[in-house]
């Protein structure tokens, strides 16, 4: 069968296109950002919500919006085979999270602050920071109406960026206000680009009825102009609104939050309102966006729940951890204690529970390994052990067995000094370790 195969097809299997794997030791990174993520979820007392990465197509087209370009162009959508029902391999994830809290009533006798990662689909033309398959980090605080939730949320991306040292990174705000606001608005913006019908691309002309907010969204030098001389969402606020937004810019500023306003900011998604914001940087080219959210207490409705007020974020992990190494904070990765030198097989009993016992300790090991059969000459396994960047070799030889002892010889501090310990003193020895945390970050 397989010779029947074009040669091309007979070549070693490759990933999807725009699909990464995470290797080592980059994978050191993400284990490190997602833990700085979890503790600081904890300190904002948001929970863990795990949604499954398929969802009906019907969540995303009620949930995203008929006329974003997700819905529009980039849905991974497949049959199930037993029923024929359209699924949908998940493009965000805020959809998900809210269909789970109607699903199991989890607002029911007050608000929940909720945080998920996982990775997110979308069929874009990948380039650098723009993939196929992302993954997102995302919080959502459900029940609550008011602005301080939409400032606490900002305030906990601010924080999450500065836990991280990044630098140079804006936050750009707007607000959507209330539908009937947008909707005095969108007759507008209607009127305004009738009048420069000329002016606008095909795309633009296509969105001119169906979703003209959208326009201000356009990528488009060309329309540039026609989009800033465009009426402006923010001078058909009414009152309440206005309050809400003045709130959440008191609010930042009194966590020493700075802040831009960007009237352009309309986000492309159907079912925000009030607050909407960006976090973005000049330093991944065109892909700048790190981080996007804002107010959707339309969507409980718009997916058949109670109507409840809703605000939240989703924030590209990649991006996040590319800007990290541009700004040079890329030497994270797992710091090892001990490398363990086993002179032969039949010591391996002997070494390999007593390394057992160290790691119960909290020791970090990597045991000798060859790539063939037997463990290697003392010579190539303590050029290993110089190569691995532990602190310490564990040298198991015949001599120290015999002793029921083994040598720990120092890696780091240059001198190499080598002091053998009976077996029973291991313990002890590794208490007085004290190793760093297991993933920190570098300079
Ligand atoms: P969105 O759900 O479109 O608001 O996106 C939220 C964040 O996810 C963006 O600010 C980006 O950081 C990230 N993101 C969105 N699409 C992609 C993609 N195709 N590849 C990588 N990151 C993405």
């Amino acid at each position: 069968m397989s010779q029947e195969l074009p040669p091309s097809r007979m070549d070693k299997l490759v990933a999807v296109k725009g699909m990464n794997d995470v290797l080592p030791p980059d994978s050191a990174r993400w284990e490190w950002l997602e833990e700085r993520v979890r503790t600081l979820m904890t300190r904002y007392a948001y929970s863990n919500i795990r949604t499954p990465i398929v969802e009906p197509t019907a969540l995303f087209v009620r949930g995203t919006g008929e006329s974003t370009d997700i819905v529009e162009k980039e849905m991974y959508s497949f049959e199930d085979k037993l029923n024929g029902e359209s699924l949908t391999l998940r493009p965000e994830n805020t959809p998900g999270v809210v269909r789970a809290a109607i699903e199991h009533n989890l607002t029911y006798g007050g608000g929940r602050r909720l945080y998920y990662m996982g990775p997110m689909f979308r069929h874009e033309r990948p380039q650098r920071g723009r993939y196929r398959q992302f993954y997102q980090l995302g919080a959502e605080a459900l029940g609550f109406p008011g602005p301080e939730l939409d400032a606490e949320l900002i305030l906990l991306v601010h924080n999450l960026f500065a836990d991280l040292g990044l630098r140079n990174v804006r936050v750009e705000l707007n607000s959507l206000g209330l539908p009937e606001e947008r909707q005095r608005h969108r007759q507008a913006l209607i009127g305004y680009f009738s009048q420069h019908l000329e002016a606008l691309d095909g795309e633009a002309r296509r969105r001119l009825h169906s979703n003209p907010l959208r326009i201000l969204d356009t990528k488009n030098p060309a329309m540039l102009s026609l989009v800033q001389g465009a009426p402006q969402l923010l001078d058909y606020l009414g009152d309440d609104s206005l309050l809400h937004f003045e709130t959440v810019k008191t609010l930042l500023a009194a966590c020493n939050v700075r802040w831009e306003i960007n009237p352009r900011l309309v986000r492309g998604l159907d079912y925000y309102s009030h607050t909407v914001f960006e976090f973005a940087t000049d330093e991944l080219g065109a892909q700048g966006a790190l981080c996007g959210g804002g107010r959707y207490d339309g969507l409980f409705e718009a997916l058949g729940g109670r109507s409840t007020p809703a605000v939240g974020w989703g924030m590209g992990l990649e991006r996040v951890l590319e800007l990290l190494k541009t700004q040079g904070q890329d030497n994270v990765g797992p710091s090892l204690d001990v490398y363990a030198v086993i002179a032969e097989p039949s010591i391996l009993p002997h070494a390999m529970s007593a390394l057992q016992a160290l790691r119960a300790l909290g020791v970090s090991i990597q045991m000798n390994a060859a790539q063939s059969h037997g463990l290697g000459s003392m010579k190539s396994q303590f050029k290993k052990a110089d190569a691995s960047g532990a602190r310490f070799a564990l040298v198991f030889g015949v001599d120290e067995m015999q002793n029921k002892a083994v040598a720990v010889k120092s890696l780091r501090d240059g001198k190499g000094e080598q002091v053998v310990r009976s077996l029973t003193d291991l313990p002890d020895w590794a208490l007085t370790l004290q190793s760093p945390p297991n993933l920190q970050p570098g300079k």
